[in-house]
């Protein structure tokens, strides 16, 4: 089973990734999480990536397609995995599909309006330990200094300035808007409405999951 989050930036990908992963046990990945580590730790790779994740701009296909390719080879995903941010291009999908082609494939679209984007990614905030999402209006009123999880201090993505959602929302529109039509083409393409809490949206991605793959049964929850 191979589970993709398609939707623009700050759609809820990322939260609702780490739902799906939680439910069913499959391992979650995320191109801009891989790709921001590689930054971080100053590897050649995220020597290549920084100025485009800065300008807002894709990374090169090669360098991405690589990435995940690797790491979907690892055991961890022999029985399925979440992607989240990958593909963003058709010619991303296409090699996709061709490293592996036999798996089951459910695309979930997340559609939010970029209104509703530009003010979510303003109010947005990461954890620098362990890269939780937090978002400022959500989580008013409560103590929103550090990660509820780990304590680690929450801190503005550099791609999360204003300016620079603007190109991502572009870019968006541009690149990866017409991979609806491809999945769509697939007979794998499934829109989600991504307005409303965190719980509405997941209930409408389980919805559509159990309903597509009657197959996937929930994990036990570990005591
Ligand atoms: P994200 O965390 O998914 O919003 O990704 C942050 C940034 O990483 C993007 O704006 C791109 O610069 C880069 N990136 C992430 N995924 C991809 C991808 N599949 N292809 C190209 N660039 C990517």
């Amino acid at each position: 089973m191979r589970i993709v989050l398609l939707g623009p930036p700050g759609s809820g990908k990322g939260t609702q990734g780490d739902l799906v992963r939680d439910r069913y046990g499959f391992p979650k990945i995320s191109s801009g999480d891989l790709l921001r580590d590689a930054v971080q730790k100053g590897t050649p790779l995220g020597r290549k990536a920084e100025a485009c994740m800065n300008r807002g701009e894709l990374v090169s296909d090669d360098v991405v397609v690589d990435m995940i390719q690797e790491r979907i080879a690892r055991p961890d995903c022999r029985n399925g995995y979440i992607l989240d941010g990958f593909p963003r291009t058709t010619a991303q999908a296409e090699r996709l599909a061709g490293i592996e082609h036999e798996r089951n494939e459910i695309v979930l679209d997340i559609q939010v309006a970029d209104q509703a984007i530009i003010q979510r990614l303003s109010q947005r905030r990461i954890c620098s330990g362990c890269g939780a999402i937090f978002n400022l209006s959500a989580d008013a009123g409560r103590e929103v200094a550090k990660c509820r999880g780990c304590g680690g201090r929450l801190v503005r993505r550099d791609d999360d300035d204003p300016e620079v959602v603007r190109r991502r929302l572009e870019v968006y529109h541009a690149q990866t808007k017409p991979l609806a039509e491809y999945y769509s083409r697939k007979g794998v393409y499934r829109r989600i409405a991504g307005e409303g809490t965190v719980a509405e949206v997941f209930g409408r991605v389980i919805q559509e999951l159990e309903l597509r793959a009657p197959e996937l049964s929930p994990v036990e929850a570990e005591s």
